[in-house]
């Protein structure tokens, strides 16, 4: 049996002493520790990306597949020549864009770059984030930090410092609370090593923000037909994901077809005796009168739908709710992403 850690968490305000608790988290990493840390994505579970044994801990502390590479996290452009044996001009154009920020290029690595990082894939995965506390840690501990989402494999990625805490207490050294992230998913991943640039898992950064960059981009087949058996070039796609405890059931089509048959669908559950639970927008709120649900937030807003959807996934689970009904949104944009998670968290989907 693995010894428990002994978890410090630390909060950090705008008027707190961020260097004093910076500076002994990038100790921890120095020491081959592993650190929790807020980004503009969601909370990430660091490493010295250059210490094996240390980034050996990330896969543990989540229960990991070791098949499955870590993003490598860097807080300045120079940092990049040393973990890359190429820089494409496409990527230079799209880093110069989007960095700091939620975007993740796929680059042929350098010889640094450890197969345990990479899976043993001759390419590596790397980002720039913009968070300040992010920032600072890659700073102070002067490595590159390797940084998956800090949840348990499978559940949905940590958005709060409660949710690393559910997850990771006892695993990890220290926990950086910096309150609610921002976009509350992952980075957009996207395969520099083709001519044209394939997204691999949708994110912050929209295709049609690339598109405005480079003119051209595709999405990866497997993110748009998931249910064939396309083999996706991004090997977490492959595994059921961001799911909570509860069953998740997809609906697509209009708003008031979605409403009458998850009303439906509802009262049919209440009678099999579960406990359904219904993830609304606020345009569709009106339709579920005195039934269990959580609002996500307003449909046009697709931000404000981002940051809350893996937050209601476990509030649901909190509630002891078993099935959840939730609404698609507009697969445009950031949509897209939303889409992308929500799919894979859910068991079926249903087209109204
Ligand atoms: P996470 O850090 O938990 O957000 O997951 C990182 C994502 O990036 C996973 O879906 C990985 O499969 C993907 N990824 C990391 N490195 C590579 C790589 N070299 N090639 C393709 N996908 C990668
Ligand atoms: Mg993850």
């Amino acid at each position: 049996m693995e010894n428990k850690l002994n978890t410090k968490i630390v909060r950090i305000e705008k008027n707190n002493n961020a260097q004093e608790i910076i500076s002994e988290a990038a100790k921890i990493i120095n020491d081959g520790g592993l650190v929790v840390f807020p980004t503009e994505t969601v909370y990430g579970i660091g490493a010295d990306a250059l210490n094996d044994d240390a980034v050996d801990k990330i896969f543990k502390a989540k229960g990991r597949p070791q098949d499955n590479p870590l993003i490598v996290h860097i807080s300045s452009m120079d940092e990049l020549n040393n973990l890359v044996s190429e820089i494409p001009e496409k990527a230079k154009k799209l880093s110069e864009a989007f960095w700091p920020g939620p975007l993740t290029l796929i680059l042929k690595k350098s010889k640094i770059m450890s197969d345990k990082i990479t899976a043993g894939l001759d390419t590596v995965a790397v980002r720039y984030p913009s968070n300040e506390i992010a920032l600072q840690l890659i700073k102070i501990s002067g490595k590159p930090i390797a940084a998956p989402s800090a949840n348990t494999s499978g559940k949905p990625s940590p958005t709060e410092a409660s949710h690393v805490i559910e997850d990771l207490m006892g695993k990890v050294d220290m926990i950086i609370d910096g309150g609610s992230t921002y976009i509350g998913l992952e980075s957009t991943v996207i395969d520099m090593t083709s001519d044209i640039p394939m997204i691999l898992r949708p994110g912050g950064i929209t295709k049609e923000d690339v598109e405005s960059i480079l003119g051209e981009c595709e999405y990866d087949p497997a993110i748009i037909k998931s249910n064939e058996k396309i083999i996706p070039k991004s090997p977490g796609q492959k595994y059921r994901h961001y799911s909570p405890k509860a069953e998740v059931i997809l609906y697509k089509g209009s708003i008031e077809n979605i409403a009458e048959k998850i009303n439906q669908d509802y009262e049919e559950a209440l009678h099999q005796g579960k406990h359904p639970g219904i993830m609304s927008t606020n345009q569709t709120e009106k339709y579920y009168n005195s039934k269990t649900t959580l609002c996500m937030g307003d449909r046009t807003k697709l931000l404000t739908i981002s940051s809350n959807l893996f937050s209601c996934l476990r509030k649901f689970d909190e509630m002891g709710v078993d099935v959840i009904f939730a609404e698609a949104v507009e697969e445009q944009g950031l949509g897209k992403a939303i889409m992308n998670r929500v799919g894979k968290a859910a068991s079926k989907t249903i087209t109204v």
